[in-house]
């Protein structure tokens, strides 16, 4: 078990299984959503991804048709992205979560939209485009 919050605390949450393979995604919206050079995401399974607080303060941003940005109302943490048509999984940002969530970061994508200002200095592959 995993849990995570938002940085009010006022959200909480746990995911009951794995996190799946997680990418440093340099997308525009990703980078505005996060306010910083990227966001790092990764997939876990919605059946096992439980909100455990503050359900109320959430709110979603549909960033893309059908694709929505969930984040806390209060204090403005970035929490998941969820698609319509895949509503069986949702894309997490690791950054609230609270313990290690054992995985480590396999690849930048989204890379041709990079902030000019960050230099990536790792040897991870970095694709283009991307899902994230
Ligand atoms: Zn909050
Ligand atoms: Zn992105």
């Amino acid at each position: 078990m995993i849990s995570g919050r938002c940085l009010c605390d006022g959200v909480r949450f746990q995911i009951a299984g794995d996190v799946g393979s997680p990418s440093f995604c340099h997308c525009s919206q990703c980078r505005r959503a996060s306010g910083s050079a990227f966001a790092t995401n990764a997939g876990v399974s919605t059946a096992e991804f439980h909100l455990t607080a503050g359900g109320e303060l959430v709110r979603e941003y549909e960033s893309s048709p059908g694709k929505f940005r969930a984040f806390c109302s209060r204090c403005g943490s970035p929490l998941y992205s969820r698609e319509r048509d895949h509503p069986e999984f949702r894309r997490i940002r690791l950054g609230t979560l609270d313990e290690d969530p054992a995985v480590r970061p396999l690849l930048h994508v989204w890379v041709g939209s990079k902030a000019p200002w960050f230099t990536i200095s790792d040897s991870l592959p970095q694709l283009e485009k991307g899902d994230a």
